[in-house]
């Protein structure tokens, strides 16, 4: 047994300090950002945003609107190949930049992964998503996955620590995900009392990847858009989001109406809702790792991007940066023990 002594940290746990700054206006901030991937050799340009691999998150209603905003989405895994088919049929072609395949690692969604990118050669990115990064299994498959596609984008995770993030990037990653236990309906921290402050996890990986010109995308913990630019500025290169894109009209996820308020369920992915939902039942050798909630529903999506990239402009003109990649090297944090006035939460 051993304890890591130095303190690790979460959003909830720093602020961004103040610098002077050149920006007149908030208008005057770029979010856009270009990358060049190490393994596929694809150059990008998009808002370095991601909605989540969830199926109430990264649906094609949701990629639909996202990629008005150059920003992407990791369709999930439970659509049908027909599925997949009428959505590109009525894809215009720019589009396609802003699409995510998501896939497990079993013989079957390798199968699918296949029969999904053969649809179409504009198709760039591959989404490599289980619970548990560490596993030998995880990274044969990713190797593999490397071999047969070359040219692709490849995202895989999840993992929390930069050796593994140095693994996945020399087995052919070119974005590793990043974050275990930190989502809004993840119950693994309480399940197994494994976890990695998201904070600093961010911090961490993204200096073993950056190291090795890789990417990282900071998966997990945000509540506001607050969290996405402390991601950032910790230096995550894309920031993933499920919970603060659920609930809206294009979510594709269940409504129950009470007290004459509509509400949309979400869950977990390792939730036994999403278990029983997609599988029948929960394996007796499993528990669960996920929460269900219902949410009132928020109306368009589009509105709430609208307020997320407002709160990241207005980030960056409080530190001066122009680009989101300065906020990075602009931002020094402050420990704090409060984060806000709470007085008026309650009314
Ligand atoms: P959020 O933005 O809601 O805080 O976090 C979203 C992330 O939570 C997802 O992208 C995924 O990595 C993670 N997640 C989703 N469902 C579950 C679950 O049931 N269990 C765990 N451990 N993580 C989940």
């Amino acid at each position: 047994m051993r304890i890591e002594e130095s303190i690790k940290l979460g959003f909830k746990d720093v602020l961004i300090r103040p610098k002077r700054s050149m920006l007149k206006s908030r208008s005057e901030v770029n979010l856009c950002r270009s990358f060049f991937f190490k393994h596929s050799n694809i150059f990008w340009k998009g808002i370095p945003i991601i909605a989540s691999n969830m199926d109430t998150i990264g649906t094609f209603n949701v990629a639909k609107v996202l990629s008005d905003f150059k920003i992407l989405t990791a369709i999930h895994k439970y659509y049908d190949i027909s599925d997949w088919k009428n959505f590109i049929s009525s894809l215009p072609k720019e589009k396609f930049n802003y699409i995510m395949i998501s896939t497990g690692t079993a013989k079957k969604d390798y199968m699918k992964l296949k029969n999904i990118l053969s649809l179409s050669p504009l198709l760039k990115f591959i989404c490599i998503d289980v619970a548990n990064g560490y596993s030998e299994h995880f990274v044969q498959f990713v190797k593999k996955v490397r071999m047969d596609f070359p040219n692709k984008v490849i995202c895989a995770g999840n993992v929390v620590t930069g050796e593994m993030v140095e693994e996945l990037i020399l087995s052919g990653v070119d974005i590793v995900k990043v974050g275990i236990g930190s989502g809004s309906v993840c119950t693994t921290r309480i399940k197994t009392g494994i976890g990695y402050p998201q904070l600093s996890a961010v911090i961490e990986c993204a200096d073993a990847a950056h190291g090795l010109k890789g990417h990282i995308i900071s998966d997990g913990g945000c509540t506001e858009s607050g969290d996405i630019s402390k991601a950032i500025g910790a230096g995550a290169d894309f920031v993933m989001i499920g919970g603060i894109f659920a609930g809206h009209v294009e979510c594709e996820g269940s409504m129950v109406q009470e007290n004459n308020q509509k509400f949309m369920v979400f869950y977990g992915m390792s939730s036994k809702y999403a278990m029983c939902l997609h599988k029948g039942k929960v394996d007796d050798y499993k528990t669960e790792e996920g929460k269900v909630v219902k949410i009132l529903i928020k109306g368009s999506i589009k509105n709430t991007i609208h307020d997320i990239l407002g709160g990241i402009r207005s980030t960056c003109t409080y530190v001066g940066a122009t680009t989101i990649k300065e906020l990075t090297k602009r931002t020094t944090f402050v420990r704090v023990f409060e984060q806000e006035n709470k007085i008026f939460n309650n009314h």
